[in-house]
């Protein structure tokens, strides 16, 4: 396998799949098949988790909130979710152990990168919930640094689409999806598949971004058997 240590980065409107709002169980069950394929090859997994299907800060200081305690919110969002997941993957018979970044220890286990890390060698999944647990930030860019601390060899960014395009292919019929590019490039044409920061930081620390559908069942574990995808962004196209 290509990949030995893999940051999954699962967005909250990934996980809303066809629905209006919250979790669709029929998706956490599809993510379940594929992480339990791919944690039996003896891949290491970890997942952050976004919040997006329940509540986004910019969203809510739009609404006239505090934008840092609309951010709050928006991080126990995504600890919601973790939960969430965290049931269908063990439904699924996967070892799995939920890390807040905001200490819920009647819930789940605070933050610790060193226990983070022995949990994957011992082939549990770890789902990194309350992102980076600071507001202004989001949670592609905690999959950047939670990737970053644990050593991963790469960041999956599992979303709607099935790659990243030269323009929004939803509007546009002749969008035209990359195979590969930069990091450089997608910071400098300001191209919109995670934010700057997550990108800057993955490029700093030369992790590799593979941006796939996750709708597509078995996306996963071809991702981490290094089968093209998607578009994967890296030091040169
Ligand atoms: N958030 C935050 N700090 C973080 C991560 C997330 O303040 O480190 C908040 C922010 O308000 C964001 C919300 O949590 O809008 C949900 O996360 P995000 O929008 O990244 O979720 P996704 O788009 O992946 O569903």
């Amino acid at each position: 396998m290509p990949y030995a240590r893999v940051l999954l980065k699962l967005s909250g409107e990934a996980l809303m799949g066809k629905k209006p709002y919250g979790i669709d169980p029929a998706i956490v069950q599809s993510i379940a098949a594929d992480v339990s394929k791919v944690v039996s090859n003896g891949t290491q997994l970890a997942i952050v988790v976004g919040g997006g299907n329940i509540f986004r800060g910019l969203k809510g200081s739009a609404a006239g909130m505090d934008r840092a305690t609309a951010d709050y919110v928006g991080m126990l969002a995504t600890i919601m979710n973790a939960i969430t997941l965290q049931d269908g993957l063990e439904r699924a018979g996967i070892a799995t152990r939920v890390q807040t970044a905001i200490e819920m220890k009647e819930v789940a286990e605070p933050y610790i990168r060193r226990r983070a890390i022995r949990h994957l060698e011992k082939k549990r999944v770890v789902v990194f919930g309350g992102g980076c647990g600071t507001p202004f930030f989001t949670t592609d860019t905690t999959a950047a640094l939670r990737a970053a601390e644990i050593n991963a060899d790469v960041v999956f960014k599992a979303t709607k689409v099935d790659g990243v395009y030269d323009k929004d292919p939803e509007r546009f019929s002749d969008a035209v999806r990359y195979e590969n590019l930069t990091y450089q490039e997608v910071l400098r044409r300001e191209i919109a598949v995670m934010d700057s920061t997550a990108i800057a930081l993955c490029k700093d620390n030369n992790i590799p971004i593979v941006v796939f559908n996750l709708f597509e069942p078995g996306n996963i574990s071809k991702a981490v058997a290094g089968e093209s995808v998607g578009s994967r962004i890296g030091n040169s196209s």
